[in-house]
């Protein structure tokens, strides 16, 4: 048998119809940027995330890039954030000339929330926290931190999409929580897509300035915005889908379920879950020592993986700039080098989960 790591044609297959004939209203409307697809969905994403304002953008970065912009984080201010998040994260950061300062992570792949009072300095502006893999962040205790030192707290939900903490969804903790639709996300459109959610109407007009070229009457431009709308026939794939996430999401849960009850090689530490935090396996993140070996062993066996991530940001020759070297953060490190996403998507057949737990048991 044959499984591959990720099968987006199967999320399409799933509503096809459904998908077909909202592209087809689309282009047949002839209104193809920032019309009643986009604000609907934006109606519908803020409520389903329990925020009052969502603004769709054209991708994840962007949303990271233009909630810094928004807060008036740039040159010269700090902002913390997880040394192990996929490196957009960072880029948001130092797009706008802000400085990230790295901190380590938890047993749970998210920022280590008692190390971030060690590192705000004078310059710290704000706690970026990316709720990896799928699972929610610390938020009690970042909440507080932020609270106490006057920080702004913006969240990367890119990988969170229904997950809660708490009981309370990801992206409403935060001045800002930023959304990527990238097509394998969680909530994925067929083509790049973003958006941010908030609870300040200030924010969320200026977001929809920053979106514009900088503009909120046509033609008059208030600052050097960005070219970041979400487009028509994005915005009404992304409301078929997000009618369905619910269930998307609970087909997640019931797959990872199998693979924590199956697993059980002692080689194989399995991912572990924060108590009161949700997981709607975004990834489901394996971790071994002998990692590299195991790939080729399940390569063997036809089944794909993928590191999430193999280089972090920190060592990335993007940010050589920053001057950090190999043992700055070791739990990162280390996490690139024994992490490993194992096939988890929509439409995954029980044969197919159970191929994979059967192959990791046999390593
Ligand atoms: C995907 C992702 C992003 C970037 O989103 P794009 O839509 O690809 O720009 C940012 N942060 C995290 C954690 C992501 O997984």
């Amino acid at each position: 048998m044959k499984v591959q790591a990720n099968r987006l044609d199967r999320g399409f297959y799933k509503y096809q119809k459904e998908f077909e004939d909202k592209a087809l209203e689309v282009l047949r409307s002839g209104w193809y940027v920032l019309g009643k697809e986009v604000s609907s969905f934006e109606e519908e994403f803020a409520s389903y995330v329990g925020s009052k304002y969502c603004v769709g953008l054209a991708s994840g970065l962007d949303a990271l890039w233009l909630a810094f912009k928004a807060l008036g984080i740039g040159k010269g201010d700090e902002v913390i954030v997880q040394a192990n998040t996929y490196i957009a994260s960072v880029m948001g950061i130092t797009i706008n000339d802000a400085t990230p300062v790295f901190c380590e992570p938890d047993e749970y792949y998210n920022i280590d929330a008692d190390k971030i009072e060690n590192l705000i300095t004078d310059k710290t502006k704000a706690v970026l926290v990316v709720h990896l893999y799928g699972q929610a962040s610390n938020m009690d205790k970042i909440s507080k931190i932020c609270k106490k030192h006057n920080l702004r707290l913006v969240e990367d939900c890119a990988q969170s999409h229904g997950s809660c903490f708490k009981g309370k969804m990801t992206g409403t903790f935060s001045d800002i929580g930023c959304f990527s639709f990238y097509p394998s996300k969680n909530l994925g459109a067929f083509g790049d897509a973003g958006a941010i959610v908030t609870d300040d109407l200030k924010i969320a007009e200026d977001m929809k300035m920053l979106r514009n070229y900088g503009s909120r009457v046509r033609y008059y431009n208030e600052v050097v915005g960005a070219n970041s709308r979400l487009d028509e026939l994005q915005a009404g794939l992304l409301r078929v889908r997000l009618n369905h996430l619910k269930e998307l999401t609970d087909e997640r849960l019931e797959i990872g379920e199998r693979y924590l009850k199956g697993i059980n090689n002692p080689r194989i530490e399995l991912p572990k879950i924060r108590e009161g935090a949700d997981a709607v396996w975004h990834q489901f993140v394996i971790k071994c020592d002998d990692r590299d070996e195991l790939i080729e062993y399940l390569k063997s066996k036809e089944i794909g993986t993928i590191i999430h991530y193999p280089i972090p940001p920190h060592l990335s020759e993007a940010y050589e700039y920053l001057g950090h070297k190999e043992g700055d953060y070791p739990i990162t490190e280390n996490y690139a080098k024994t992490v490993l996403s194992i096939p988890m998507y929509n439409e995954m057949t029980v044969e197919e989960q159970q191929y994979v737990i059967d192959a990791l048991n046999a390593f």
